[in-house]
């Protein structure tokens, strides 16, 4: 069986190799005899003979392997893959991999949201979950009361984090502590983190794959705090925190909920973008307000217009 014969392959570290288009005989319901594929969406019709160096014969023992056989795309044992690039390895594109690939990601997962804040500091500091293990200089993990209320989410680390091993220290993340101190709040009464860890080269936005990768070590962190109140500071923490496309401007203004303990969640802007648009100060102040009356539990008022400048 040609399963058989991918697990023997496999075990012996032999990459089989497969077309890159679909030959005819993957498809079940082609006639057996045929050799001539039907073109699918407006593609020129393409002989088999024009992708396949198999000699006729070879094709029409893999045809009749097809018809029971699960897996009816591979060759016989003694054939040499072709050196063009119609031709890959199969390993490249396996859906095992992916499956296996997920699954690793999974119990990863599940591994950091079991851990105290020790076992969940280590392992940050030791993450190479993603590329960004290459090019920082340290992994900043977060500041703060591990019991605060308040907890701040930015969105990555910048130079001067990277450099210091803690978030918002910068002069844009200097900002956020007028900011705090506006509705009563010295720093070390809030715990500071961010979507990643690890500074992105340039300080460029964090990829989906990477933001995926460190989401467990921040998601625990929340996990452990059990803040009160979370504020998204910046698009990039807003739009990753509340799993969105919507852009920050819709996302302000209202009290939004994070995750089944539906912990109330509110956007602001990045210092970062209130140092280049001072203007915008005021509707972060709104933001903040807002924040301290879903703290308190204090209804919104209906009449007030939050996005007013
Ligand atoms: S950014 Fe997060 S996932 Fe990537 S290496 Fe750093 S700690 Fe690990």
């Amino acid at each position: 069986m040609m399963a058989d014969k991918r697990q023997y392959l496999a075990a012996m570290g032999i990459p089989l190799w497969l077309p890159r288009q679909p030959l005819a005989i993957q498809s079940a319901a082609a006639p057996v005899e045929r050799d001539e594929p039907v073109p699918e969406r407006g593609e020129p019709e393409v002989k088999v003979e024009d992708r396949s160096p198999l000699p006729a014969a070879e094709k029409r023992e893999m045809r009749a392997e097809s018809a029971d056989d699960p897996d009816p795309g591979l060759p016989p044992d003694d054939w040499m893959p072709p050196a063009d690039d119609a031709w890959e390895p199969l390993f490249e594109r396996d859906a095992a991999d992916d499956v296996s690939a997920s699954a690793t990601a999974a119990s990863r997962e599940a591994r950091i949201a079991r851990m105290d804040w020790e076992e969940l500091t280590r392992e940050a500091r030791q993450c190479q979950a993603c590329g960004l293990c290459t090019t920082r200089t340290q992994v900043v993990f977060g500041v703060g009361d591990r019991r605060a209320d308040w907890l701040v989410v930015g969105e990555a680390p910048g130079a001067d984090e990277d450099r210091q091993g803690e978030p918002f220290v910068g002069r844009a993340g200097k900002l956020l502590d007028p900011m705090l101190q506006a509705i009563g709040l010295q720093r070390e009464q809030v715990y500071i983190a961010n979507i990643l860890k690890c500074r992105p080269p340039d300080n460029r936005e964090p990829t989906p794959a990477e933001a995926a990768s460190c989401r467990p070590f921040l998601h625990r962190q929340i996990d452990l705090i059990r803040p009160r109140i979370i504020l998204a500071v910046g698009r990039i923490a807003a739009q990753n925190l509340l799993e969105t496309e919507t852009p920050i401007g819709k996302l302000r203004g209202r009290v939004h909920t994070f995750g089944p303990a539906r912990i109330p969640l509110v956007v602001t802007y990045h210092p970062a973008y209130l140092l280049r648009s001072p203007r915008e100060k005021r509707k972060s102040w709104d933001d903040l307000r807002l924040a301290r009356r879903a703290l308190a539990a204090e209804p919104p008022d209906p009449n007030e217009d939050f996005s007013r400048v």
